[in-house]
């Protein structure tokens, strides 16, 4: 099972792959008229917060974000940058690999195909990148974990947090080098996809585009992700496909389509394909983790600091607005206003971190988030 949180962008180099080099100068040649205008927080995150501002990068305010939060995130898709790093549209990554491509070819003409992959990924996959998303990706997980663990036993008992938590501690993060670890995908290296996996072998795998690597350095961003792909790992759909039922994800699922979160299924089975409930509790299962990244953050930042960490959590969940003429993309997720108004910007942690106070009281869907306790 594959899920993708970004929708691919360019259909180009799609085409192309990696696996014509031939085709490859003709592929760029399109692209060039597309491209646009503890602590918690590991220690090198903090350093990285003292780079300048961009002066491209817009500024955001919590107020903004709390009275209009899908506008405020969505409304201008340049680069975001909060204090840990920026976030730049899709495009530009996915264009920024294959120029970096195009670049190795033009150097070394002669080089084999292998060759000119292992260079490629290795100017993207550096060995500080690496770091940064093991890093992430370790957090993420260990978050989880602890978000299983806490729950009460008037929702789950132990033998259940033993099998969520197996599930979650047996992800595999894939990121090369080598090569040969994305052998069977290799356009990966140049695409904005991250996803997760379960083989037939049974083996659950966190994969990494290259595009993405060189998009999101924002540490935010890299939580929200990574996280959302990994609650996949223990969402209802794949948790029923072990032959499992837990009556508190039927609660939650509950709450979701009384809140119309998740849409009326009309006819569709339960995890059929475009069933969105797998996409919502992903979504629902990041916002907590990332509502706990943002709150450590909270104890050193706030103010337009805070505000753009808020946002590049979930920035590029606005991307998928583009393809709003083509509806069946929207059946496998929520739309972007959904997913960032309703399941993130009305999670009470984020309301009370932002200071959203009055919002909150004014808005009866905040009234009572989902949560694993609901009742009719
Ligand atoms: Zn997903």
């Amino acid at each position: 099972m594959k899920h993708w949180i970004k929708t691919p962008r360019i259909s180009s180099p799609q085409l192309c792959g990696l696996l014509f080099v031939s085709a490859l100068a003709g592929c760029l040649l399109t692209l060039k008229f597309i491209h646009p205008a503890t602590s918690r927080i590991p220690a090198d995150v903090r350093i990285l917060g003292r780079a300048p501002r961009s002066a491209h990068a817009r500024e955001v305010t919590l107020e903004a974000l709390c009275n209009q939060p899908f506008q405020t995130i969505c409304g201008n898709r340049g680069i975001t940058r909060d204090p840990t790093g920026s976030v730049r549209p899709d495009v530009e990554g996915e264009v920024s690999t294959l120029r970096i491509y195009e670049e190795i070819i033009h150097q070394h003409p002669e080089w084999s195909l292998e060759q000119i992959e292992t260079e490629l990924v290795d100017t993207i996959f550096t060995p500080r990148r690496r770091i940064r998303l093991q890093e992430a990706f370790r957090w993420v997980r260990n978050e989880i974990i602890q978000f299983i663990e806490h729950q009460p036993e008037s929702q789950f008992d132990e033998r259940e947090k033993k099998i969520l938590k197996k599930r979650v501690r047996s992800i595999q993060l894939q990121i090369p080098p080598p090569i040969s670890l994305y052998a069977d995908e290799p356009d990966l290296f140049t695409k904005n996809d991250v996803i997760y996996e379960r083989t037939t072998q049974g083996t659950l795998r966190l994969r990494v585009g290259g595009a993405y690597v060189v998009n999101a350095k924002s540490w935010f961003n890299l939580v929200f992700t990574f996280a959302h792909e990994l609650a996949h790992s223990i969402d209802p759909c794949e948790v029923r496909s072990s032959h499992l039922a837990f009556p508190a994800y039927d609660r939650l699922a509950a709450c979701f389509f009384t809140k119309g979160i998740a849409p009326p299924r009309s006819g569709r089975k339960e995890c059929e394909e475009s069933d969105q409930l797998s996409e919502v509790f992903a979504d629902w299962l990041a916002v907590q983790i990332s509502a706990r990244a943002l709150e450590d953050f909270g104890k050193e930042f706030s103010g337009n600091a805070l505000a753009s960490a808020a946002l590049n959590s979930v920035r590029d969940l606005c991307e998928q607005e583009d393809e709003s003429s083509d509806r069946s993309k929207y059946d496998i997720h929520p739309t972007p206003q959904v997913r960032i108004e309703t399941i993130f910007a009305d999670h009470p942690g984020i309301q009370a971190l932002l200071g959203c106070d009055k919002r909150a009281a004014t808005n009866p869907t905040s009234s009572k988030y989902c949560d694993f306790d609901y009742h009719r």
